[in-house]
């Protein structure tokens, strides 16, 4: 076994939540022997948006050292327990995606499969019902409850919404108590070496040179490394997801802090809604082929719930990512990586998943091929599986408008068509490995948007009648005792330190 020549110097181009969270990882994971330093510029600044996550943030924010309540004070955040879709199936539809588990499998077979059997025999309540999340997020009550006593089911299950601009903020204060240098200043040029190819420094306006023997570009849209020096090519896939602009305007928050995010579905695209303590973050994405920009503006300004908090703002965007986003000694995080509309919140995530499986493969100065080409071919899964999900959403709809005939009728992805049909025939949910998205999200989603399956799995058919009214009836009941002593979001996030700003309604 040869002597590995360690990294010694990693360099993070860009100072957005992805330069941020890899720095502050990094430090903490690798910092007895990386020295790591972030180059921003304050000038160019970051995409601002992006406040919403899924719920292994949580392991991120611990892998960071954040203390939770500390993190959600900081970072004027709330809970959020799922998302709720309005308007996709058909114009008047809604459901929501929960996190977490929904009711309790029985036997071999999963719990919505009764569910299944009890709507066709008339005897089901809505599916969010059994789920302590999901009785919560219907009452607009939140809480950290890890179970419900005297009984297998889960508590609640939840991730953040929270202020992108704080969040990079804080990470920096943290990463640099563990020693990462931050340089303000503009790249301009980039040094590299004549026979590796390898960068070999970040060049700045001012002249400094930034050296190193890793960089991790984190550049945003412009992929100034990975992209633009390195000359990895970009998959696109507009023709799987249209949509290719958003307009964002934060605006005061209305009287309650719901605690999901909200995707309301219009003409030729959507809208979120996402609330935070001293504001709701607000954003219509829409495709630029079926709406102009003055259109997309006015329908996100007629849907807003308070007064908007400064002008709109359009970033336009291609979906898609970059077949390869590690080539020679860079390796690319966040937007420089690829983008996926943030339907369901999905972005932050790959960023962790990109720093957890960057440290695993991490390199010595070598950096050799191989590595760089199995952390491809793990990120592809990642972002091709949320991808199927993504377009699932948009696949499965009932809508009139000529943008949604258009993907409801286009040829998908051969791995999300297989996955359609098994549902169709049969209710079942088939994951390949460990894809992010579970087989309940998938239901709650396919099923929320009227797409319903043949038959329900035959192993649900072992319980009489009475006995599944009973099963269900069951759980409904714990469910609902234990929503019933939930403090409400507002209230939890006061026990906190952290009470919203909303808006005063008459007595
Ligand atoms: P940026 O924030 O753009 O940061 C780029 C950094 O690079 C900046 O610091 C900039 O100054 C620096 N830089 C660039 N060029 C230079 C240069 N020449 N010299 C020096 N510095 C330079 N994700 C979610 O998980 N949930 C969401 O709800 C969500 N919503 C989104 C909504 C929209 C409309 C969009 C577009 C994205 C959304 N995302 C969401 C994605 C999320 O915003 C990004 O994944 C995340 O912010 C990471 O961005 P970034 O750090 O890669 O890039």
């Amino acid at each position: 076994m040869t002597k590995p020549n360690r990294i010694q110097r990693l360099t993070i181009l860009g100072g957005g939540t992805a330069g941020w969270m890899a720095a502050i990882a990094f430090a903490r994971v690798l910092g007895h022997q990386v020295k790591v330093t972030l180059v921003e510029s304050e000038a160019i600044g970051t995409v601002g948006v992006g406040e919403a996550t899924i719920p292994p943030i949580k392991i991120f924010n611990q892998l960071a050292g954040l203390e939770e309540d500390e993190f959600l004070r900081q970072t004027k955040a709330s809970l959020k327990l799922g998302i709720e879709f309005s308007g996709w199936g058909g114009a008047d539809d809604r459901y929501i995606h929960l996190f977490g588990n929904v009711g309790q499998s029985l036997g071999l077979s999963e719990f919505f499969q009764y569910w299944l059997r009890a709507r066709e025999e008339g005897i089901a309540k809505d599916f969010d019902l059994y789920s302590l999340t999901g009785a919560a997020a219907r009452a607009g009550k939140a809480e950290r409850a890890t179970g419900i006593r005297g009984s297998k089911l889960e508590g609640i299950t939840y991730a953040f919404h929270f202020d992108a601009g704080l969040y990079a903020r804080y990470l920096r204060s943290e990463a640099e108590k563990l020693g990462v240098d931050r340089i303000e200043g503009k790249v301009a040029g980039v040094e590299r070496d004549a026979e590796t190819g390898f960068v070999t420094a970040l060049k700045l306006e001012d002249g400094q040179q930034v050296g190193g023997e890793f960089f991790i570009d984190c550049s945003g849209f412009r992929a100034l490394l990975i992209g633009e020096e390195m000359g990895s090519a970009y998959s696109d896939w507009t023709h799987w997801l249209p949509c290719n602009r958003a307009v964002a305007v934060p605006c005061e928050n209305g009287a309650k802090l719901r605690p999901f995010t909200q995707s309301i579905a219009h003409k030729a695209g959507w809208q979120w809604r996402i609330p935070l303590q001293h504001r709701t973050g607000n954003g219509h994405v829409f495709s630029s082929a079926h709406m102009s920009e003055d259109e997309a503006t006015q329908i996100l300004l007629d849907n807003l719930e308070g007064e908007p908090i400064g002008d709109p703002r359009v970033i336009r965007f291609t979906t898609g990512m970059r077949p390869e986003m590690w080539k020679g000694n860079v390796a690319a995080l966040g937007l420089a990586s690829g983008f996926l509309e943030p339907l369901e919140s999905t972005s932050i995530h790959l960023i962790q998943v990109g720093i957890s499986k960057l440290m695993s493969l991490w390199p010595d100065t070598a950096c050799d091929p191989a590595l760089a080409a199995e952390y491809n071919r793990k990120m592809a899964f990642e972002y091709e599986s949320v991808r199927d999900f993504i377009i699932a959403h948009y696949h499965v709809n009932q809508r009139p408008e000529p943008f949604w005939r258009q993907v409801a009728t286009m040829d998908v992805p051969d791995s999300l068509q297989r996955k359609l049909d098994v549902f169709k025939s049969s209710g079942k949910i088939y994951r390949d490995h460990d894809e992010l998205f579970t087989e309940i999200g998938w239901f709650q989603v396919l099923m929320g948007q009227n797409f319903t399956p043949e038959r329900y799995h035959p192993l649900a058919d072992r319980l009489s009648r009475d006995q599944l009214a009973g099963f269900l009836g069951n759980i409904e009941q714990i469910v609902g005792k234990a929503a019933d002593q939930l403090p409400s979001h507002e209230d939890f996030l006061a026990s906190i330190g952290a009470p919203p700003t909303l808006k005063e309604t008459a007595a």
